[in-house]
């Protein structure tokens, strides 16, 4: 699976390369699920929530060009499994703080992030529409859930120079944003169409 993705250009650097070989897949995801957990496919959670397609957790961890040391803000936990490959990218000098807003999920992903041995990563219960200011700045934010706009508080807890990667649009897809601040300014890149489940939450969507 990761020699495909690197034959199609979403893996390009050795360091995310290593983190997609190193973590295992299949202990994110439940037991029956298992000889599906090296395809490049979503896979249901539970809770009606997907573990996203590695090919998206590769191109999102290129995009954000992790470094050792680096302070992450996760927006939507879900199986932990893209929290998981991030620690390998900032390593045990870095930290990953990740937001889920259903306990039940919150607690598998503490179990399988225990069990695959990550223990640079903090699992919280939250709106993560809101972000965690207690923790902030970060050096980046991904989000793994499609927000209507970017939501404010995310950008003011983003470090300066820090970069945030955001599904950002309408509920039945959206474009994947990248977000560089500086200083006052903020770019924005758009690195295509994906399909996200919502971000359900006081600056997301409501929910139905
Ligand atoms: N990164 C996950 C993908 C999970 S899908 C993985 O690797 O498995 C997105 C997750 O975002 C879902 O679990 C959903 O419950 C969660 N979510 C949606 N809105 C949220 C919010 N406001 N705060 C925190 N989590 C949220």
């Amino acid at each position: 699976m990761v020699a495909q993705l690197k034959a199609r250009g979403i893996i390009a650097s050795p360091e995310v390369e290593k983190a997609m070989l190193k973590v295992p897949r299949h202990l994110f995801i439940s037991e029956d699920m298992r000889p599906l957990a090296y395809r490049d496919a979503p896979l249901a959670i539970g809770e009606g929530q997907t573990i996203s397609a590695p090919h998206m957790v590769a191109m999102m961890a290129e995009s954000l060009a992790l470094i050792n040391g680096h302070k992450v803000l996760e927006i939507g936990t879900g199986s932990g499994y893209n929290a998981a490959v991030m620690a390998e990218l900032v390593g045990s000098e870095g930290r990953i703080i990740t937001l889920e807003r259903h306990g039940s999920l919150a607690e598998k992903a503490k179990r399988s992030l225990h069990e695959a041995g990550y223990e640079n990563v903090t699992v919280v219960v939250s709106d993560g529409s809101i972000g965690y200011a207690l923790e902030a700045p970060y050096d980046r934010i991904s989000v793994t859930c499609g927000a209507p706009r970017v939501p404010m508080p995310l950008l003011d807890q983003l470090q300066d120079g820090g970069v945030m990667v955001i599904p950002v649009g309408v509920l039945e897809h959206q474009s994947l944003l990248r977000v560089v601040k500086k200083g006052e300014e903020v770019l924005t890149e758009d690195l295509g169409s994906v399909v996200f489940v919502p971000l359900i939450g006081e600056k997301g969507h409501r929910p139905s």
